[in-house]
């Protein structure tokens, strides 16, 4: 466990005193969740689910996605549900009696899926060396069944809420494992605070579906735990059109979270995962940009995160609104994210201590006492 000792403690006691910023931390399994507590996190402001979904999980959903039967499908689900509620158990406990924000499943379907690639070199390999006729046919055929999913702009495509949409088994799953887990803590006396987060929403429609699917998962478990459970239920804004109809969305939201990452790659219209390759590095030394944008947020996407907070609380006044993305630990965007008014920050636990400095000295600069 890292311990913050002398005097930096005492420095960050004070800037806890005087920010009005609050600061959360990006964590997706208990032992991050326990080191954000650690470094003085005030809740998780980002669980990113998929991450959960790594090795024979992946393997798992492949196995649903890729197979109509409704019993396989179902078989399936039940094992991902017993997964995951273990994922949140662990974390709501190592985070007692404060939030934890959990988004349901976001990637690109490509991601749960083997590649096709890999599996034409394999089929290859093993037609050259006189491999088991059946075993061939098996893997081409599977080849083929992954390649019909395939898309041109999977970043684009079939992620976020809309996978929620096409496969509601999913979301159901998901919000019934956060219930169950909660259910659980509070009949041991614990006080879990999970929230629900459906991510890049861009239309009302599509939080309002998925909210009513939360909402009746969550009374299920209600009744059939006996417990009386309240998780909130909010949205990233995260796409041009989710901020500039942000007081629409607000009206089915009890908050909002900025993802920076994907709200600069959507506003840009650049790739979030190519900047290091691209045209980037040239616009950079020539000043075109004259900071990346991925890395300090841009005062054009930072105008569309003060719409939608503005337009946010026009839908609902009581909304919270955080910022997720990476730009939650960068101090010269905290400053920024002070200044719009937002209620938090949510950063990668080890930025934790430094994005609580910045925010107190953005506070400390409003009354003039920074000097
Ligand atoms: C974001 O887009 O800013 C975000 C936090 O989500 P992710 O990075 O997981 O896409
Ligand atoms: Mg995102």
């Amino acid at each position: 466990m890292p311990e913050l000792t002398g005097d930096l403690d005492t420095i960050l006691a004070w800037a806890d005193e005087v920010r009005t910023l609050g600061i959360r931390a990006n964590a997706d399994n208990p032992a991050d969740a326990q080191l954000s507590r650690d470094f003085g996190a005030e809740g998780i402001g980002l669980c990113r689910t998929e991450h959960m979904f790594l090795g024979d999980r992946k393997q798992i959903i492949q196995t649903f996605i890729l197979n109509e039967d409704q019993e396989v499908r179902e078989e399936a689900v039940a094992k991902l549900f017993e997964a995951q509620k273990g994922d949140f158990y662990g974390m709501f406990k190592a985070m007692d009696g404060l939030p934890v924000i959990v988004r349901l499943l976001d990637p690109p379907l490509h991601e749960f899926l083997e590649s096709p690639r890999a599996l034409d070199v394999e089929i290859a390999k093993l037609e050259a060396t006189g491999g088991d006729a059946a075993v061939i046919a098996e893997k081409r055929a599977l080849m083929e069944k992954i390649d019909s999913f395939a898309e041109q702009n999977p970043m684009l495509g079939l992620r976020g809420c809309r996978l929620g949409i096409v496969y509601p088994i999913l979301p159901v799953m998901q919000v019934r494992a956060i219930a169950t887990a909660m259910a659980e803590l509070k009949k041991e006396g614990l006080d879990p605070k999970p929230e629900i987060m459906i991510p890049l929403v861009s239309t009302v429609n599509e939080l309002a579906k998925l909210r009513a699917v939360a909402e009746q998962t969550i009374a299920e478990v209600e009744e059939a735990e006996g417990v009386k459970l309240e998780i909130p239920i909010g949205t990233m804004i995260e796409l041009p059109r989710a901020a500039v109809t942000a007081d629409e969305i607000g009206t089915k939201a009890d908050f909002f979270s900025f993802g920076t990452n994907d709200l600069t790659q959507t506003t840009f219209g650049f790739s979030r995962d190519d900047v290091e390759s691209e045209f980037v590095p040239q616009y950079l030394a020539e000043k075109i940009l004259p900071y990346n944008p991925f890395a300090t947020v841009d005062p054009g996407v930072a105008k569309l995160v003060k719409m939608g907070v503005e337009l946010g609380h026009v839908g609902n006044p009581d909304i919270t609104c955080g910022v997720c993305g990476e730009h939650g630990g960068d101090p010269d965007s905290v400053k920024i994210f002070h200044s719009i008014g937002l209620d938090y920050v949510s950063c990668s636990p080890y930025r934790v201590p430094l994005a609580r400095l910045a925010a107190a000295q953005a506070a400390l600069k409003d009354t003039g006492k920074d000097k």
